[in-house]
């Protein structure tokens, strides 16, 4: 049982809000976030001062570990984002909302962006009628996904979509429950990604 409030579940609790990094058990009652008023292990309740330094290392890990990415690609898609018109910070988050394992995540396919992962690379998905089975895809707006599988696979997902779905699709995304078929309305904007993230913070660390 500690095992599952372990870092995961400790990030969530230290963020206030329900980060999805545990699959099926964060749609359950068993959800650490929804079980406790204070941050789990031995020192949960003890608050801890951070350097400027520490917080914004703190705050680069967080968005690291919500989308699954490591330091090279994440570093990768900062500095494109640094070549971009737009406020960095911004684009560096809205270029993560825009990887296709996320999109898989946030059309309620998937309990967390690790199984959406593993759906992609199982070659689950096609856009456009293409199989695409790399998670680190960049969607477009009005691109069409469609999941497809074994009879085995379907019935599972749709048992699955039956809770995951309570979380609901944003509105730059358009999911097709009975036939499994999702939209990329528009691209996703700042106010979507919905965590509590100080993007600032990342950008200063990185123009260190
Ligand atoms: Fe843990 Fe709940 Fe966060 Fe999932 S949502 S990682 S179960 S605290």
């Amino acid at each position: 049982m500690a095992r599952y409030r372990g870092s995961s579940c400790r990030l969530c609790r230290r963020e206030g809000g329900k980060l999805f990094l545990k699959g099926a058990r964060c749609e359950t009652d068993k959800c650490a976030q929804a079980r406790r008023s204070y941050a789990p292990g031995q020192h949960g309740q003890r608050r801890s001062k951070l350097s400027n330094y520490g917080m914004q290392l703190r705050e680069k890990q967080k968005v690291k570990r919500i989308y699954g990415v490591l330091e090279r690609q994440f570093r990768l898609y900062f500095q494109r984002a640094e070549k971009t018109k737009g406020v960095t910070g911004e684009v560096l988050l809205q270029t993560l909302e825009r990887r296709l394992d996320n999109v898989i995540f946030r059309l309620c396919l998937a309990a967390s962006r690790n199984e959406a992962r593993q759906i992609v690379r199982h070659g689950h998905i096609t856009i456009g009628g293409k199989k695409v089975d790399i998670p680190s895809y960049i969607i477009s707006e009005g691109q069409e996904i469609s999941i497809k599988g074994k009879d085995k696979f379907i019935k599972a997902l749709r048992e699955k979509m039956e809770v995951t779905k309570e979380r609901g699709v944003p509105k730059w995304l358009q999911m097709d429950f009975q036939n499994l078929k999702g939209l990329i309305v528009s691209l996703p904007k700042r106010a979507d990604v919905g965590f509590p993230i100080k993007e600032q913070m990342i950008v200063e660390l990185y123009s260190k």
